[in-house]
């Protein structure tokens, strides 16, 4: 049976019922996407990863269909500055820039774009988990439309060329600040903001198209007559490519804590203001659902600190991505998660000790068809996504397995784990892989346990730094050993 889910909404102060908004009963989902103008870092994918644990926890918990749609933005101001010809930040791995100014953008764009799709997926989500991941450039008739519908509306004007929101010409007949509570003292009225990224606390007129600069790529855009070539601002992006592919309104908008201001407040008012009809409950999704920020090693990231680290820094330190996966989902998605070695080191050991059961009941019970979700996990990501209780209750589950269970035992409990994974993607379920030993290290050790069992301990120790320089190591139990690859 489903388990019905509830989830924090930030447009509500509330935990609320997830309920579909759509008679089909399919759960729409958008999340935005990464800026493709470099290589996403780690905080980054903890957004990116808690949705995926949502979306999986709504397909396999609450038992509905989900259309997850991620957009790519590849188009905004760092980007036409970093593929601009000259521009030292463009990838030597792309060759010689040529003088077509969008051609660049779109190149330099889809390389980094392919490197996010390898990252997300070396984090374990599923490229067949998405309904699409639209590229804000193939959808800028879109968002021209929804620009004419808020000019029309009396929300939008033009100046030097390019096309402003006006925020308090809004806020007469539709509240502003439902997402982000803003003082009265605050808003900067008719004073206007270009850059797609600006102060928090500060509340201006944002820009909805921006007129070309000599140089800049641009698309033409016909409004009132006049001719405005230019490209689209960044929240525009988000509300026309969300209304383009999961209609209005939609379930459930995901994003960082730091989105809530202004982005998804300013998709949300342009969504509102390009239909006339809409009234002030209007809402572009029913539920806004945050994740914190991530530290690492209990401090704010950042490039000055040296603790900046993209999926591939963390490869190249040796560690499996999957172990990654398993510490960013760790905490509570609306705490700041503290991401530190030693944690990834501890989350490796536990998916390995799963890892091993999982193979044991292999052993036992072969292939079986997935079963349910044990109740404790289920209930604690039906609970807000409460992963560390799952978590706990998940291990729970693991330590209740028999020693030696009965093939049905084995069965039923590899089903359940198989239903486990369908969220947390972190096993095989593959027979466990067979170890061939050379002669060298299986007489090496053989040598260290008798060593061991003379107790000569300096002979012991020589003889495992030698199976160590050959990339082997022992696991010693009480009256046995292991050997295996280091
Ligand atoms: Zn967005």
């Amino acid at each position: 049976m489903p388990t019905p889910i509830r989830l924090y909404n930030t447009l509500t102060r509330s935990e609320e019922l997830l309920q579909p908004v759509h008679s089909d009963g399919i759960v729409r989902i958008y999340s935005c996407g990464p800026t493709v103008y470099n290589t996403a870092h780690i905080g980054n994918m903890r957004a990116f990863l808690f949705t995926d644990i949502l979306q999986r926890t709504i397909r396999s918990v609450g038992g509905f269909d989900v259309h997850w749609v991620m957009n790519i933005t590849d188009v905004d101001d760092k980007i036409i500055r970093d593929s601009t010809v000259g521009s030292a930040a463009w990838p030597a791995a792309l060759g010689e820039q040529t003088g077509d100014a969008m051609e660049n953008m779109d190149r330099f764009t889809r390389y980094y774009e392919q490197m996010f799709v390898d990252d997300i997926a070396s984090l374990g989500i599923r490229p067949d988990h998405f309904f699409a991941m639209p590229r804000a450039t193939a959808y800028v008739s879109q968002m021209q439309n929804m620009i004419r519908g808020i000019v029309k509306a009396g929300y939008g004007y033009v100046s030097d060329g390019s096309v402003y929101f006006s925020v308090s010409a809004f806020r007469k007949h539709h509240a502003y600040g439902r997402l982000y509570t803003i003082d009265a003292e605050n808003f900067r009225d008719g004073v206007r903001i270009d850059a797609d990224e600006y102060e928090r606390d500060s509340v201006s007129d944002f820009v909805l198209w921006k007129g070309q600069k000599p140089g800049e790529p641009a698309w033409e855009f016909e409004l009132d007559g006049m001719q405005l070539p230019g490209r689209p601002g960044w929240h525009i992006e988000c509300s026309a490519m969300s209304k383009e592919l999961l209609g209005l309104p939609f379930d459930i908008h995901t994003g960082g804590v730091d989105l809530r201001f202004p982005h998804h407040e300013d998709e949300l008012a342009q969504c509102t203001a390009c239909d006339g009809t809409a009234g002030h409950d209007f809402t572009q999704a029913r539920l806004w659902v945050h994740n914190e920020f991530l530290e690492v090693e209990g401090r704010k990231m950042s490039k000055s600190l040296n603790n900046f680290y993209t999926v591939n820094d963390l490869r190249q330190r040796g560690l499996d991505p999957l172990d990654v996966r398993f510490a960013l989902i760790s905490a509570h998605y609306r705490s700041v998660l503290n991401f530190t070695f030693d944690g990834v080191a501890a989350a490796g050991k536990a998916r390995q000790r799963i890892q091993n059961v999982i193979w044991d009941l292999v052993d036992r019970a072969g292939d079986v068809p997935n079963g349910m979700v044990p109740e404790g996990v289920a209930a604690a990501l039906a609970n807000d996504l409460n992963v560390p209780r799952a978590t706990a209750a998940l291990h729970e589950f693991v330590a209740s397995i028999p020693n030696a269970p009965t093939t049905e035992q084995a069965a039923q409990a590899l089903g359940q784990l198989r239903a486990v994974n369908d969220i947390y993607a972190l096993w095989t379920f593959a027979p466990r892989p067979t170890l061939t030993i050379p002669d060298t290290v299986a007489a090496l050790a053989a040598l260290r346990w008798q060593a061991r069992n003379d107790k000569n301990w300096a002979e012991a120790d020589r003889l495992r730094v030698e199976l160590g320089a050959i990339g082997w190591q022992m696991k010693d139990g009480k009256d046995s050993y292991t050997v295996e690859p280091l």
